[in-house]
């Protein structure tokens, strides 16, 4: 079975992003994430982002490259770079959820519908993104 990785960072939008602007955004992540075998879910919540990114090791040298570059975001914090058993995301080329002010249920909902195994207790990128939304 060929190795993955998953990456969890967080980081706040510098400009007001419109519904426009992000279906940009995912248009060109979704492309190049499907040509390189890259799959996981964008929540974006009151200018912040929370993202998990997972995929081959190589080619998440080159996405997170690519995310790192972006002037529209900054303070870029990287949670979680580690070895993954299985994909956590693996329907999704980016599964994207924008979330209204003060809700964290919505975002665990969100989060079990883009991960049937969301609940799961040992994957880390799927812990990680459970404590960190239950402190929201
Ligand atoms: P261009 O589209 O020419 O972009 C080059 C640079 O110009 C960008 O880095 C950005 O700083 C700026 N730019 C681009 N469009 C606009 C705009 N409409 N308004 C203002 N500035 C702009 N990439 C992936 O491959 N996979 C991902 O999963 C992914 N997730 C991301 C999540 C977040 C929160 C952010 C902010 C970026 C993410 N990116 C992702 C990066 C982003 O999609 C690409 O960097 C960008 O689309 C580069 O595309 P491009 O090479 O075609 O260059």
């Amino acid at each position: 079975m060929p190795s993955l990785r998953s990456i969890v960072y967080v980081s706040s939008s510098v400009i007001p992003f419109s519904t426009s602007d992000l279906e940009d955004l995912l248009l060109k992540a979704k492309a190049f994430n499907s040509k390189h075998s890259i799959t996981g879910a964008l929540f974006y919540k009151d200018g912040n982002f929370i993202q998990c990114i997972e995929g081959p090791p190589a080619e998440m040298v080159l996405t997170y490259d690519r995310i790192l570059k972006d002037k529209r975001h900054k303070g870029i914090i990287q949670l979680i770079n580690l070895p993954i058993p299985f994909r956590a995301f693996k329907s999704w080329e980016m599964a994207f959820v924008r979330i209204g002010p003060n809700r964290s249920q919505e975002l665990t909902n969100a989060l079990s519908r883009t991960s049937p195994n969301a609940t799961n207790k040992t994957h880390p990128s799927l812990v990680l993104m459970n404590s960190f939304i239950s402190t929201l």
